[in-house]
């Protein structure tokens, strides 16, 4: 397999799919410059040895084209920035003047090219249909979207370059124009980026090599959204930590009165079914048996303790409390593998946050004595830089939904494109 590292890129033209979908400010200025950073060592492999890049990345969810509160053109400062050369623009994915520049492109040349979701191939996901559409007709224009301008669209793309690189593992998990269906033109000139190299190598030796034992704390909001890499978790964990507002589905589900917190009936089912597996797999669950409970969702909130099986009707749950934190401590303590996904509390509210701290520190600790901890989704990475712990961890990955994608299913479109 050829990888940026043992390929000849001298006079050759790199296309690399990026993540740029940064945030930004009213005046269209990039407030955390992160992504882009984080694809400079790629960018500047690639013109150090003597080739020519062009930048491809979506920005936001345009549903038209052009859309300029979603151009790229905007993030220009910040990119000339980070490389410290220019970047030309190409103002268009498309058309005659983004192929004109990325022909004309000189070794030691950058080109960044338009939003790429400025057209509706990038996803394949037809737009302009009428409200009242049916199943039917929605299907049938996404297969005509796909078999028809949708390969042009890609072709075109692929045609600008010599090589494809793809280095956004955000949206790896997505069958995207950029991210799957280009890598097709390129069968020995296609490689990872040096982030997406990374995340592979640090989520394969996790998922496929742990040092036991290994556990996985699942918090965020809801049971719906995390039962795919829970049931896959099942396979390779000796434990899972459950924390967050799913505690709520799984005490109601087992006949505990939650008051007002985040609870979803319909999952009950699925929480038994969980409780069934683990004791069948032979996983320990690990949850907190009290919350910290409160009267309204705000930092004036009143707050007590209550057992997560007894809430008042009025009281909502919101983080774990005191035996909980101890529990999860002491837990996370003892394993030699960790990875979290969700805050185990509403951390971004001062008050309920100091659940999601204990966990923050406990994974710290265990890694400072050996431990390998992985941190990934956009809320765990919140937390784990309010706390400042960033550098006390082992791996942050910068994929929130590709991470978990690649968790459940053991591998993902965008990374598959690459090794077909
Ligand atoms: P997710 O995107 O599913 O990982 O969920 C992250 C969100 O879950 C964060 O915004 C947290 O505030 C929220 N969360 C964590 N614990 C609770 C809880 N007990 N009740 C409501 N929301 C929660």
């Amino acid at each position: 397999m050829v990888t940026i590292d043992n390929y000849d890129f001298k006079g050759k033209r790199a296309i690399i799919r990026v993540d740029f979908n940064v945030p930004l400010n009213d005046k269209g200025e990039v407030t955390d410059d992160t992504r882009i950073r984080a694809a400079v060592p790629t960018i500047k492999k690639v013109l150090a040895e003597g080739g020519a890049v062009i930048l491809m990345s979506h920005l936001g969810r345009p549903k038209k084209n052009p859309d300029p509160k979603y151009s790229l053109e905007q993030i220009i400062p910040a990119v000339e920035k980070n490389l410290g050369t220019k970047v030309l623009f190409a103002g268009d994915c498309m058309g005659e003047k983004a192929a004109e520049m990325a022909a004309a492109l000189k070794a030691g040349e950058v080109l960044l090219l338009e939003n790429l979701r400025f057209y509706a191939e990038e996803e394949g996901k037809p737009r302009g249909l009428a409200e009242d559409a049916t199943k039917e007709e929605k299907e049938a224009a996404k297969k005509a979207l796909k078999e028809g301008t949708q390969k042009e669209f890609v072709k075109k793309l692929a045609s600008y370059a010599d090589c494809y690189i793809n280095d956004a593992f955000g949206t790896a998990h997505r069958k995207h124009a950029s991210t799957y269906l280009i890598a097709k033109y390129f069968p020995n000139d296609k490689m990872f980026g040096y982030l997406m190299e990374r995340e592979v190598k640090a989520i394969s030796a996790v998922m496929e090599a742990p040092q036991r034992p290994f556990c996985a704390i699942i918090g965020g909001s809801k049971v719906s959204t995390k039962i795919g890499v829970i049931k896959a978790l099942m396979d390779k964990c000796d434990s899972i930590v459950i924390g967050g507002g799913m505690t709520y589905t799984f005490s109601a589900a087992q006949g505990g009165k939650v008051g007002k917190s985040i609870c979803e009936p319909e999952m009950f089912p699925v929480a038994l079914e969980i409780l069934e597996l683990a004791k069948e797999k032979n996983v320990k669950l690990v949850m907190s048996p009290d919350a910290l409970i409160c009267d309204k969702f705000s930092e004036e909130a009143n707050t007590q303790t209550a057992s997560v099986r007894e809430i008042p009707d009025e009281w909502e749950g919101v983080d774990i409390a005191d035996q909980g934190k101890a529990a999860f401590r002491e837990h996370i303590l003892g394993c030699k593998t960790i990875l979290w996904n969700g805050p185990v509390g509403v951390f971004e509210i001062d008050k309920f946050s100091t659940g999601s701290r204990v966990v923050a520190d406990a994974i710290a600790e265990a890694t400072q004595n050996g431990a390998f901890s992985l941190i990934g989704g956009g809320d765990s990475v919140a937390c784990i830089n309010k706390f400042g712990l960033a550098d006390k961890v082992s791996y942050i990955s910068t994929g929130g939904g590709a991470l978990l994608e690649y968790i459940e299913f053991g591998t993902l479109p965008g990374v598959e494109a690459i090794r077909d």
